[in-house]
């Protein structure tokens, strides 16, 4: 089996990844940081994140699993401590996969179309002054939003930059998207819905901005500019990113230790 080890880049994650290197090699395991069948992540979720960009041109060949140098991650769920545990697991063991899925998102823009996939989420915002945009669903109107901007995120994302915007959390196994706003302007003139959304498979979201103003459009960690976007669309992908397990760690397990209480 051929496997790549990523790291944050700080000296406990690069000498994490050191050690990973050398006991997967020392089984007979070949590193492979251009087709990797398995890629181990050591950092935090952030970590995870990139490395799905990098490999998202090969998702369907591709398993991730990711372990955290800081606090207990979603995607980066294994510890230092673990991590004899966790090569001989690699090493021995078929390991079983679980798929999460994804955001697709199309961008328009007056010559260019873009497609990206989210595997936390999007966010549209205007770079001064607020975001006026029409909000289509399933092809039709559904709201004029205006505010700061809209954030549409996958399930497993709505631990994260949706949950900072009231957004519900939802477990990975449901195909869905979820929109949350950020400060809506709402009085007698504009209304918007004012509550998170969660839509299923196949019901696209269309926002097409209606003020000339720029656009910045987040997907994961990285930001985008455009001059003026005509359109960007949103659904649950096609793709879906497919995590290692070796163990059940249950999502719920996860929520309550990350936010409540280990
Ligand atoms: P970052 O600024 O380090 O990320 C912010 C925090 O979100 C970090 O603690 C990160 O964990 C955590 N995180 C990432 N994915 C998560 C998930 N699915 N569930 C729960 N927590 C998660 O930047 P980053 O590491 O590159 O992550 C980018 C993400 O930051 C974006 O996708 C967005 O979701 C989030 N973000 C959140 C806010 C907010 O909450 N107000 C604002 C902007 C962006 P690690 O420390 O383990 O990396
Ligand atoms: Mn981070």
């Amino acid at each position: 089996m051929k496997f790549t080890v990523t790291s944050r880049g700080d000296d406990i994650s690069n000498s994490l990844k050191n050690r990973i290197n050398q006991y997967l090699s020392d089984f007979g395991l070949k590193e492979d940081a251009s087709e990797p069948e398995l890629v181990i992540t050591v950092g935090g979720d952030g970590t995870l994140l990139q490395a799905f960009h990098d490999y998202s041109e090969r998702l369907d060949e591709t398993a991730f699993v990711g372990i955290h140098t800081g606090h207990l991650g979603f995607y980066a769920d294994w510890i230092p401590e673990e991590v004899e545990k966790l090569v001989t697991h690699i090493a021995k063991t078929p390991y079983h996969i679980v798929e999460y899925p994804l955001l697709e998102v199309i961008i328009k823009a007056k010559d260019k179309v873009e497609r990206h996939l989210a595997l936390n989420e999007c966010t549209i915002k205007s770079i001064g002054g607020s975001l006026v945009s029409n909000v289509d669903i399933k092809g039709d109107t559904f709201e004029i939003f205006r505010g700061d901007g809209l954030c549409i995120s996958t399930p497993s994302g709505s631990t994260a930059y949706n949950k900072a915007l009231g957004g519900a959390i939802l477990h990975p196994s449901l195909p869905t998207i979820q929109i949350s706003e950020m400060a809506s302007i709402n009085n007698r003139v504009y209304r918007t819905i004012g509550s998170p959304l969660v839509l299923p498979q196949h019901h696209t979201c269309l926002l097409k901005p209606l003020n000339d103003v720029d656009i910045q459009v987040t997907v994961d960690h990285y930001t985008l500019e455009h001059r003026r976007i005509t359109s960007l669309q949103c659904r649950v992908a096609d793709e879906k990113i497919r995590f290692a397990r070796f163990r059940p760690f249950p999502f719920w397990k996860r929520v309550k230790e990350s936010f409540i209480r280990e």
